[in-house]
Protein backbone atom coordinates (compact mmCIF):
# COMPACT_ATOMS: atom_id res chain seq x y z
CA UNK A 1 0.00 0.00 0.00
CA UNK A 2 1.22 3.86 -0.90
CA UNK A 3 1.79 6.21 2.04
CA UNK A 4 3.83 4.31 3.59
CA UNK A 5 5.94 5.88 7.36
CA UNK A 6 9.47 4.87 7.41
CA UNK A 7 10.46 4.33 11.20
CA UNK A 8 13.22 2.27 12.53
CA UNK A 9 11.07 -0.69 12.97
CA UNK A 10 9.79 -0.27 9.70
CA UNK A 11 6.90 0.53 8.10
CA UNK A 12 4.21 2.35 9.40
CA UNK A 13 0.49 3.20 8.26
CA UNK A 14 -1.67 6.34 9.89
CA UNK A 15 -5.47 5.34 10.38
CA UNK A 16 -7.66 8.37 9.79
CA UNK A 17 -11.05 8.73 11.12
CA UNK A 18 -12.52 12.27 10.75
CA UNK A 19 -15.86 13.42 13.03
CA UNK A 20 -17.32 16.62 11.36
CA UNK A 21 -19.41 19.44 12.56
CA UNK A 22 -21.60 20.91 10.01
CA UNK A 23 -23.46 23.82 10.78
CA UNK A 24 -27.94 23.32 9.68
CA UNK A 25 -28.67 26.28 7.34
CA UNK A 26 -31.52 26.94 8.85
CA UNK A 27 -33.07 29.83 9.80
CA UNK A 28 -33.54 29.14 13.67
CA UNK A 29 -31.73 27.09 16.31
CA UNK A 30 -32.41 23.39 16.58
CA UNK A 31 -34.76 23.92 19.89
CA UNK A 32 -35.63 27.54 19.36
CA UNK A 33 -36.61 30.28 17.09
CA UNK A 34 -33.44 32.78 17.71
CA UNK A 35 -32.02 33.78 14.48
CA UNK A 36 -27.99 32.33 13.50
CA UNK A 37 -26.88 35.26 11.60
CA UNK A 38 -23.14 35.29 11.26
CA UNK A 39 -21.40 38.51 13.09
CA UNK A 40 -24.03 39.05 14.76
CA UNK A 41 -22.85 41.59 18.02
CA UNK A 42 -22.69 39.00 21.34
CA UNK A 43 -25.69 37.74 22.91
CA UNK A 44 -28.23 39.15 20.58
CA UNK A 45 -29.45 35.93 19.26
CA UNK A 46 -30.11 34.12 22.23
CA UNK A 47 -33.82 33.04 23.19
CA UNK A 48 -34.87 32.32 26.36
CA UNK A 49 -34.59 28.60 25.45
CA UNK A 50 -31.06 28.72 24.65
CA UNK A 51 -29.99 30.84 27.84
CA UNK A 52 -31.47 27.87 29.58
CA UNK A 53 -33.71 30.14 31.54
CA UNK A 54 -35.70 27.58 34.26
CA UNK A 55 -38.99 26.00 32.58
CA UNK A 56 -38.21 26.93 29.36
CA UNK A 57 -38.62 23.73 26.90
CA UNK A 58 -37.40 22.92 24.10
CA UNK A 59 -39.19 22.55 20.56
CA UNK A 60 -37.48 20.48 17.39
CA UNK A 61 -37.03 22.94 14.26
CA UNK A 62 -38.10 20.77 11.28
CA UNK A 63 -35.82 22.24 8.99
CA UNK A 64 -33.25 20.87 11.08
CA UNK A 65 -34.92 17.40 10.57
CA UNK A 66 -35.00 17.92 6.94
CA UNK A 67 -31.44 18.75 6.21
CA UNK A 68 -30.02 16.05 8.04
CA UNK A 69 -32.61 13.73 6.40
CA UNK A 70 -31.37 15.22 2.72
CA UNK A 71 -28.12 14.92 4.01
CA UNK A 72 -27.93 11.35 4.94
CA UNK A 73 -29.77 10.70 1.96
CA UNK A 74 -26.90 12.21 -0.40
CA UNK A 75 -24.45 10.12 1.13
CA UNK A 76 -25.99 7.11 0.68
CA UNK A 77 -27.32 6.92 4.38
CA UNK A 78 -29.47 4.43 6.13
CA UNK A 79 -32.50 7.24 7.37
CA UNK A 80 -33.64 5.99 10.69
CA UNK A 81 -37.21 6.72 11.05
CA UNK A 82 -37.33 6.99 14.80
CA UNK A 83 -34.35 8.47 16.54
CA UNK A 84 -34.13 10.32 20.08
CA UNK A 85 -32.50 12.98 21.67
CA UNK A 86 -30.57 12.67 24.48
CA UNK A 87 -28.69 14.83 27.09
CA UNK A 88 -25.03 14.70 26.77
CA UNK A 89 -23.84 16.05 30.46
CA UNK A 90 -20.80 18.17 31.18
CA UNK A 91 -20.28 21.54 32.35
CA UNK A 92 -18.78 24.23 30.37
CA UNK A 93 -19.14 27.95 30.68
CA UNK A 94 -20.91 28.35 27.63
CA UNK A 95 -22.81 25.44 28.29
CA UNK A 96 -25.71 26.97 30.20
CA UNK A 97 -28.13 23.95 30.70
CA UNK A 98 -25.01 21.76 32.08
CA UNK A 99 -25.90 19.24 29.46
CA UNK A 100 -25.93 19.58 25.15
CA UNK A 101 -29.13 17.92 23.57
CA UNK A 102 -27.49 15.46 20.87
CA UNK A 103 -28.26 11.98 19.77
CA UNK A 104 -26.49 9.06 21.37
CA UNK A 105 -27.67 5.35 20.38
CA UNK A 106 -30.48 6.21 18.22
CA UNK A 107 -29.13 8.64 15.71
CA UNK A 108 -31.75 10.20 12.67
CA UNK A 109 -28.73 8.86 10.42
CA UNK A 110 -27.02 5.55 10.24
CA UNK A 111 -24.41 3.81 7.57
CA UNK A 112 -23.41 5.59 4.79
CA UNK A 113 -20.62 6.11 2.36
CA UNK A 114 -18.41 8.28 0.49
CA UNK A 115 -16.45 8.64 -2.71
CA UNK A 116 -13.26 10.55 -2.31
CA UNK A 117 -11.26 11.54 -5.49
CA UNK A 118 -7.37 10.59 -4.82
CA UNK A 119 -5.06 12.64 -6.69
CA UNK A 120 -4.19 9.63 -9.13
CA UNK A 121 -7.86 9.64 -10.97
CA UNK A 122 -8.67 7.05 -7.97
CA UNK A 123 -12.08 6.71 -6.35
CA UNK A 124 -11.91 4.98 -2.59
CA UNK A 125 -15.09 4.83 -0.38
CA UNK A 126 -14.66 5.93 3.11
CA UNK A 127 -17.55 4.64 5.24
CA UNK A 128 -19.82 7.17 7.49
CA UNK A 129 -20.67 5.47 10.92
CA UNK A 130 -23.52 7.81 11.57
CA UNK A 131 -25.02 11.55 11.53
CA UNK A 132 -26.71 13.43 13.97
CA UNK A 133 -28.30 16.20 15.30
CA UNK A 134 -27.30 18.42 18.12
CA UNK A 135 -26.79 21.90 19.46
CA UNK A 136 -23.50 23.87 19.71
CA UNK A 137 -22.50 25.74 22.33
CA UNK A 138 -21.99 29.53 23.35
CA UNK A 139 -18.22 30.78 23.06
CA UNK A 140 -16.46 31.93 26.23
CA UNK A 141 -13.91 35.15 25.22
CA UNK A 142 -11.16 35.51 27.01
CA UNK A 143 -8.83 38.06 25.30
CA UNK A 144 -11.08 41.01 25.88
CA UNK A 145 -10.16 42.09 29.40
CA UNK A 146 -6.59 41.28 31.82
CA UNK A 147 -9.03 39.50 34.43
CA UNK A 148 -11.80 38.54 33.12
CA UNK A 149 -13.71 35.94 30.82
CA UNK A 150 -17.16 36.60 28.79
CA UNK A 151 -19.53 34.55 27.21
CA UNK A 152 -21.43 34.83 23.90
CA UNK A 153 -24.64 32.81 23.79
CA UNK A 154 -25.44 33.43 19.86
CA UNK A 155 -24.08 30.39 18.93
CA UNK A 156 -25.61 28.24 21.89
CA UNK A 157 -28.80 26.15 20.57
CA UNK A 158 -27.27 26.31 16.94
CA UNK A 159 -28.37 22.90 14.70
CA UNK A 160 -25.51 20.76 14.31
CA UNK A 161 -24.79 17.73 12.04
CA UNK A 162 -21.89 15.56 13.54
CA UNK A 163 -21.00 13.17 10.21
CA UNK A 164 -18.60 10.34 11.79
CA UNK A 165 -16.59 8.54 9.42
CA UNK A 166 -14.85 5.06 9.97
CA UNK A 167 -11.37 4.80 10.74
CA UNK A 168 -10.68 4.00 6.54
CA UNK A 169 -8.40 6.77 5.89
CA UNK A 170 -4.55 5.93 5.42
CA UNK A 171 -2.80 8.99 4.51
CA UNK A 172 -3.08 12.81 5.25
CA UNK A 173 -4.30 13.63 1.26
CA UNK A 174 -7.15 11.26 1.82
CA UNK A 175 -8.29 13.18 4.66
CA UNK A 176 -8.33 16.52 3.11
CA UNK A 177 -10.30 14.78 -0.02
CA UNK A 178 -12.63 13.53 2.31
CA UNK A 179 -13.64 16.76 3.83
CA UNK A 180 -13.55 18.52 0.44
CA UNK A 181 -16.11 15.94 -1.03
CA UNK A 182 -18.71 16.12 1.96
CA UNK A 183 -17.99 19.93 1.69
CA UNK A 184 -19.04 19.42 -1.83
CA UNK A 185 -22.05 17.71 -1.07
CA UNK A 186 -23.20 19.79 1.83
CA UNK A 187 -22.77 23.09 -0.44
CA UNK A 188 -24.68 20.94 -3.57
CA UNK A 189 -28.05 20.36 -1.52
CA UNK A 190 -27.70 23.65 0.42
CA UNK A 191 -27.59 21.63 3.83
CA UNK A 192 -24.32 23.25 5.57
CA UNK A 193 -22.68 26.49 3.96
CA UNK A 194 -19.36 24.79 4.34
CA UNK A 195 -17.58 27.74 5.15
CA UNK A 196 -14.49 26.62 7.48
CA UNK A 197 -13.24 30.28 7.95
CA UNK A 198 -16.43 31.11 9.94
CA UNK A 199 -16.77 27.95 12.01
CA UNK A 200 -19.68 26.47 9.81
CA UNK A 201 -17.59 23.34 9.17
CA UNK A 202 -14.81 21.84 11.90
CA UNK A 203 -12.87 18.89 11.66
CA UNK A 204 -11.97 16.40 14.63
CA UNK A 205 -9.33 14.23 13.68
CA UNK A 206 -9.12 11.20 15.34
CA UNK A 207 -5.13 9.68 14.32
CA UNK A 208 -3.76 6.46 14.95
CA UNK A 209 -0.57 4.52 13.53
CA UNK A 210 0.52 1.07 13.06
CA UNK A 211 2.79 -1.73 11.04
CA UNK A 212 0.28 -2.29 7.87
CA UNK A 213 -1.69 -5.65 8.69
CA UNK A 214 -1.81 -4.96 12.62
CA UNK A 215 -4.70 -4.37 15.02
CA UNK A 216 -5.92 -0.83 15.40
CA UNK A 217 -3.69 1.34 17.50
CA UNK A 218 -4.81 4.11 19.95
CA UNK A 219 -5.72 6.84 18.90
CA UNK A 220 -5.89 10.82 19.94
CA UNK A 221 -8.15 13.34 18.49
CA UNK A 222 -7.46 16.61 17.10
CA UNK A 223 -9.97 18.62 17.97
CA UNK A 224 -11.56 21.96 15.78
CA UNK A 225 -9.56 22.40 12.76
CA UNK A 226 -10.53 24.90 10.77
CA UNK A 227 -8.98 24.49 7.14
CA UNK A 228 -7.52 21.29 4.98
CA UNK A 229 -4.77 22.29 4.66
CA UNK A 230 -4.34 22.42 8.57
CA UNK A 231 -5.56 19.38 8.92
CA UNK A 232 -3.61 17.59 6.39
CA UNK A 233 -0.37 19.49 8.40
CA UNK A 234 -2.14 18.24 11.76
CA UNK A 235 -1.98 14.72 10.65
CA UNK A 236 1.11 14.26 9.45
CA UNK A 237 2.60 15.46 12.31
CA UNK A 238 0.68 13.60 14.51
CA UNK A 239 1.44 10.49 12.87
CA UNK A 240 5.07 11.23 13.24
CA UNK A 241 4.99 12.27 17.14
CA UNK A 242 3.28 8.80 17.58
CA UNK A 243 6.02 6.77 15.59
CA UNK A 244 8.62 8.29 17.36
CA UNK A 245 6.89 7.85 20.98
CA UNK A 246 6.40 4.02 20.73
CA UNK A 247 9.87 3.27 18.59
CA UNK A 248 11.34 5.08 21.95
CA UNK A 249 8.75 2.35 23.73
CA UNK A 250 6.47 4.30 25.25
CA UNK A 251 2.98 3.83 24.89
CA UNK A 252 0.33 6.12 23.60
CA UNK A 253 -2.33 8.07 25.63
CA UNK A 254 -5.89 8.50 24.16
CA UNK A 255 -6.04 12.23 24.52
CA UNK A 256 -7.76 15.16 23.03
CA UNK A 257 -5.24 17.49 21.15
CA UNK A 258 -5.29 20.98 19.59
CA UNK A 259 -3.38 22.06 16.36
CA UNK A 260 -1.19 25.30 16.86
CA UNK A 261 -1.18 26.29 13.58
CA UNK A 262 1.60 28.64 13.94
CA UNK A 263 4.09 26.28 15.25
CA UNK A 264 2.68 23.08 13.24
CA UNK A 265 2.65 20.88 15.98
CA UNK A 266 -0.08 19.54 18.20
CA UNK A 267 -0.40 19.68 21.88
CA UNK A 268 -2.18 17.61 24.41
CA UNK A 269 -5.80 19.72 25.81
CA UNK A 270 -7.11 17.11 27.86
CA UNK A 271 -6.96 13.33 28.38
CA UNK A 272 -10.45 11.87 26.33
CA UNK A 273 -13.52 10.91 28.33
CA UNK A 274 -15.49 7.89 27.29
CA UNK A 275 -18.80 7.96 26.48
CA UNK A 276 -20.18 6.68 29.92
CA UNK A 277 -18.63 9.79 31.55
CA UNK A 278 -21.21 11.98 29.67
CA UNK A 279 -24.14 9.81 31.54
CA UNK A 280 -26.35 10.27 28.72
CA UNK A 281 -29.62 9.71 28.88
CA UNK A 282 -33.05 10.02 26.96
CA UNK A 283 -34.50 14.32 27.07
CA UNK A 284 -37.23 13.83 29.11
CA UNK A 285 -38.61 17.22 27.70
CA UNK A 286 -38.34 15.60 24.05
CA UNK A 287 -40.37 12.92 22.31
CA UNK A 288 -38.82 10.43 20.06
CA UNK A 289 -38.65 11.18 16.44
CA UNK A 290 -41.05 9.28 14.39
CA UNK A 291 -40.42 9.91 10.56
CA UNK A 292 -42.72 8.92 7.80
CA UNK A 293 -41.86 6.99 4.63
CA UNK A 294 -43.42 9.28 2.58
CA UNK A 295 -41.43 12.36 4.52
CA UNK A 296 -37.97 10.51 3.19
CA UNK A 297 -39.58 9.93 -0.28
CA UNK A 298 -40.11 13.28 -0.86
CA UNK A 299 -36.99 14.77 0.23
CA UNK A 300 -35.41 12.46 -1.85
CA UNK A 301 -37.11 13.04 -4.96
CA UNK A 302 -35.76 16.61 -4.09
CA UNK A 303 -32.63 16.69 -3.85
CA UNK A 304 -30.66 18.13 -6.71
CA UNK A 305 -27.78 16.14 -9.08
CA UNK A 306 -25.08 15.04 -6.37
CA UNK A 307 -21.57 15.92 -7.45
CA UNK A 308 -20.51 12.52 -8.11
CA UNK A 309 -23.63 12.16 -10.48
CA UNK A 310 -22.65 15.72 -12.17
CA UNK A 311 -19.05 14.30 -12.65
CA UNK A 312 -20.13 10.98 -14.16
CA UNK A 313 -22.45 13.26 -16.99
CA UNK A 314 -19.41 15.74 -17.05
CA UNK A 315 -17.44 13.01 -18.18
CA UNK A 316 -19.63 10.95 -20.62
CA UNK A 317 -21.50 14.15 -22.03
CA UNK A 318 -18.24 16.72 -22.48
CA UNK A 319 -15.86 14.10 -22.58
CA UNK A 320 -14.01 15.86 -19.79
CA UNK A 321 -10.71 13.67 -18.04
CA UNK A 322 -11.91 12.63 -14.58
CA UNK A 323 -9.58 14.71 -13.27
CA UNK A 324 -11.11 18.13 -14.53
CA UNK A 325 -14.33 16.41 -14.42
CA UNK A 326 -13.56 16.08 -10.46
CA UNK A 327 -12.46 19.79 -10.13
CA UNK A 328 -14.89 21.67 -11.94
CA UNK A 329 -17.90 19.51 -9.31
CA UNK A 330 -16.25 20.85 -6.72
CA UNK A 331 -18.64 23.18 -5.99
CA UNK A 332 -22.19 23.91 -7.86
CA UNK A 333 -21.11 27.30 -8.91
CA UNK A 334 -18.31 26.43 -10.34
CA UNK A 335 -20.09 23.08 -11.97
CA UNK A 336 -23.10 25.53 -13.12
CA UNK A 337 -20.52 27.79 -14.36
CA UNK A 338 -19.05 25.52 -16.86
CA UNK A 339 -21.49 23.85 -17.77
CA UNK A 340 -23.10 27.40 -18.98
CA UNK A 341 -20.16 28.19 -20.79
CA UNK A 342 -19.40 24.81 -22.10
CA UNK A 343 -22.86 23.90 -23.31
CA UNK A 344 -22.76 23.86 -27.74
CA UNK A 345 -19.33 24.60 -27.63
CA UNK A 346 -15.91 22.90 -27.56
CA UNK A 347 -15.87 21.89 -23.84
CA UNK A 348 -12.47 20.57 -23.10
CA UNK A 349 -11.39 24.08 -24.33
CA UNK A 350 -14.10 25.80 -22.35
CA UNK A 351 -13.33 23.89 -18.98
CA UNK A 352 -9.38 24.64 -19.87
CA UNK A 353 -10.31 28.76 -19.42
CA UNK A 354 -12.17 28.01 -16.53
CA UNK A 355 -9.94 26.06 -14.64
CA UNK A 356 -6.94 28.07 -15.81
CA UNK A 357 -7.44 31.80 -16.95
CA UNK A 358 -10.62 32.49 -14.59
CA UNK A 359 -9.62 30.73 -11.70
CA UNK A 360 -5.66 32.39 -11.59
CA UNK A 361 -7.22 35.63 -12.25
CA UNK A 362 -10.34 35.36 -9.68
CA UNK A 363 -7.68 33.76 -7.21
CA UNK A 364 -5.11 36.60 -7.84
CA UNK A 365 -8.05 38.61 -7.18
CA UNK A 366 -9.30 36.79 -3.93
CA UNK A 367 -12.83 36.67 -5.70
CA UNK A 368 -15.04 33.61 -5.77
CA UNK A 369 -16.31 32.48 -8.68
CA UNK A 370 -19.92 34.04 -7.85
CA UNK A 371 -18.05 37.00 -7.89
CA UNK A 372 -16.70 36.98 -11.34
CA UNK A 373 -16.35 39.99 -13.14
CA UNK A 374 -16.77 37.77 -16.58
CA UNK A 375 -19.83 35.60 -16.65
CA UNK A 376 -20.43 31.84 -17.94
CA UNK A 377 -22.08 33.58 -20.51
CA UNK A 378 -20.01 36.17 -21.38
CA UNK A 379 -16.55 33.82 -21.61
CA UNK A 380 -19.32 31.51 -24.07
CA UNK A 381 -18.81 34.43 -25.76
CA UNK A 382 -15.16 34.72 -25.81
CA UNK A 383 -14.70 30.98 -27.12
CA UNK A 384 -17.30 31.63 -29.72
CA UNK A 385 -14.60 34.76 -31.18
CA UNK A 386 -12.38 31.79 -30.85
CA UNK A 387 -13.71 29.20 -32.49
CA UNK A 388 -15.32 31.16 -35.70
CA UNK A 389 -11.59 32.56 -36.16
CA UNK A 390 -12.89 36.31 -35.12
CA UNK A 391 -9.60 36.10 -32.67
CA UNK A 392 -6.83 34.10 -32.71
CA UNK A 393 -5.90 32.68 -29.52
CA UNK A 394 -3.39 34.83 -28.67
CA UNK A 395 -5.14 37.87 -28.63
CA UNK A 396 -7.99 36.09 -26.74
CA UNK A 397 -5.98 35.76 -23.70
CA UNK A 398 -5.70 39.71 -24.01
CA UNK A 399 -9.89 40.30 -24.95
CA UNK A 400 -10.16 38.14 -21.48
CA UNK A 401 -7.57 40.48 -19.55
CA UNK A 402 -9.67 43.25 -20.20
CA UNK A 403 -13.21 41.97 -19.79
CA UNK A 404 -12.04 40.99 -16.49
CA UNK A 405 -10.94 44.43 -15.53
CA UNK A 406 -13.84 45.98 -17.22
CA UNK A 407 -16.52 43.63 -17.47
CA UNK A 408 -17.45 44.17 -20.55
CA UNK A 409 -18.08 41.45 -23.49
CA UNK A 410 -15.79 40.46 -25.65
CA UNK A 411 -17.21 41.20 -28.97
CA UNK A 412 -17.53 44.69 -27.88
CA UNK A 413 -13.86 44.77 -26.80
CA UNK A 414 -12.93 43.23 -29.96
CA UNK A 415 -14.97 45.81 -31.91
CA UNK A 416 -13.35 48.79 -29.85
CA UNK A 417 -9.57 47.68 -29.94
CA UNK A 418 -9.79 46.55 -33.98
CA UNK A 419 -9.02 42.89 -32.22
CA UNK A 420 -10.19 40.76 -35.34
CA UNK A 421 -7.73 38.47 -36.43
CA UNK A 422 -6.43 38.99 -40.43
CA UNK A 423 -7.54 36.36 -42.22
CA UNK A 424 -7.31 38.19 -45.87
CA UNK A 425 -4.08 36.03 -47.27
CA UNK A 426 -3.72 39.73 -49.53
CA UNK A 427 -3.48 41.51 -46.30
CA UNK A 428 -1.10 39.10 -45.06
CA UNK A 429 0.85 38.21 -48.04
CA UNK A 430 1.74 42.17 -48.37
CA UNK A 431 3.46 41.96 -44.91
CA UNK A 432 4.73 38.77 -44.98
CA UNK A 433 6.81 40.66 -48.75
CA UNK A 434 7.94 43.30 -46.54
CA UNK A 435 9.45 41.76 -43.99
CA UNK A 436 10.91 39.26 -45.69
CA UNK A 437 12.45 42.00 -47.49
CA UNK A 438 13.85 43.60 -44.68
CA UNK A 439 15.23 40.60 -43.52
CA UNK A 440 17.23 39.09 -46.07
CA UNK A 441 20.03 38.33 -44.48
CA UNK A 442 17.69 36.01 -42.30
CA UNK A 443 16.33 34.64 -45.18
CA UNK A 444 19.35 33.92 -46.42
CA UNK A 445 20.25 31.32 -42.67
CA UNK A 446 16.55 29.99 -43.35
CA UNK A 447 17.57 28.62 -46.93
CA UNK A 448 20.46 27.85 -45.75
CA UNK A 449 18.78 25.47 -43.36
CA UNK A 450 18.45 27.38 -40.36
CA UNK A 451 14.82 26.88 -40.02
CA UNK A 452 14.33 27.47 -36.68
CA UNK A 453 14.72 31.57 -37.73
CA UNK A 454 11.22 31.16 -39.20
CA UNK A 455 10.27 32.18 -35.90
CA UNK A 456 11.70 35.54 -36.23
CA UNK A 457 9.94 36.41 -39.25
CA UNK A 458 6.79 35.11 -37.28
CA UNK A 459 7.13 37.83 -34.88
CA UNK A 460 8.05 40.22 -36.95
CA UNK A 461 4.70 39.80 -38.88
CA UNK A 462 2.90 40.06 -35.32
CA UNK A 463 4.55 43.13 -34.43
CA UNK A 464 3.30 44.84 -37.62
CA UNK A 465 -0.14 43.32 -36.99
CA UNK A 466 0.16 43.99 -33.60
CA UNK A 467 -0.80 40.03 -32.91
CA UNK A 468 -3.71 40.18 -35.38
CA UNK A 469 -2.77 37.99 -38.53
CA UNK A 470 -3.76 34.39 -38.03
CA UNK A 471 -0.83 32.47 -37.17
CA UNK A 472 -1.33 29.44 -39.92
CA UNK A 473 -2.07 31.76 -42.19
CA UNK A 474 1.30 33.46 -41.64
CA UNK A 475 3.13 30.11 -41.11
CA UNK A 476 2.48 28.67 -44.57
CA UNK A 477 2.94 31.82 -46.22
CA UNK A 478 6.30 32.45 -45.03
CA UNK A 479 7.15 28.78 -45.75
CA UNK A 480 6.11 29.35 -49.05
CA UNK A 481 7.68 32.55 -49.83
CA UNK A 482 11.11 31.64 -47.88
CA UNK A 483 11.75 28.68 -50.24
CA UNK A 484 10.95 30.48 -53.33
P1 LIG B 1 -15.77 9.90 20.27
O1 LIG B 1 -17.06 10.63 20.09
O2 LIG B 1 -15.51 9.50 21.65
O3 LIG B 1 -14.63 10.65 19.70
P2 LIG B 1 -16.54 7.89 18.29
O4 LIG B 1 -16.49 6.40 18.45
O5 LIG B 1 -17.84 8.54 18.04
O6 LIG B 1 -15.82 8.51 19.53
O7 LIG B 1 -15.69 8.26 17.02
C1 LIG B 1 -14.42 8.40 16.97
C2 LIG B 1 -13.83 8.58 15.61
O8 LIG B 1 -12.56 7.97 15.73
C3 LIG B 1 -14.48 7.94 14.40
O9 LIG B 1 -14.37 8.82 13.31
C4 LIG B 1 -13.65 6.70 14.15
O10 LIG B 1 -13.55 6.39 12.79
C5 LIG B 1 -12.29 7.11 14.67
N1 LIG B 1 -11.48 6.03 15.19
C6 LIG B 1 -11.85 5.04 16.01
N2 LIG B 1 -10.80 4.25 16.30
C7 LIG B 1 -9.71 4.77 15.66
C8 LIG B 1 -8.33 4.43 15.59
N3 LIG B 1 -7.84 3.41 16.24
N4 LIG B 1 -7.53 5.21 14.85
C9 LIG B 1 -8.02 6.28 14.19
N5 LIG B 1 -9.29 6.65 14.22
C10 LIG B 1 -10.15 5.92 14.95
MG1 LIG C 1 -15.07 12.65 19.16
Amino acid sequence: MANLLKGATGDWEMVIGLEVHAQVTSEAKLFSGAPTTFGAEPNTQVSLVDAAMPGMLPVLNETAVRQAVRTGLAINAQINKRSIFARKNYFYPDLPFGYQISQYEEPIVGEGEIEIDLPDGEAKRIGVERLHLEQDAGKSIHDQHPTKSFIDLNRAGVALMEIVSRPDMRSSDEAGAYVEKLRAILRCIESCDGNMQEGSLRVDANVSVRHPGDELGTRCEIKNVNSIRFLKQAIEYEARRQIEIIEDGGTIDQETRLFDPNRGETRSMRSKEDAHDYRYFPDPDLLPLDLKQEFIEELKASLPELPDERKQRFISEFELSTYDAGVLVADRETAEFFETSATGRDAKQAANWVTGDLFGRLNKAGLSISESPVSADALGGLLDLLADGTISSRIAKDVFDEMFESGKDAAAIVDEKGLKQITDTGEIEAIVDAVIERGAAQAEQYRSGNEKIIGWFVGQVMKETQGKANPQAVNELLKKKLQS
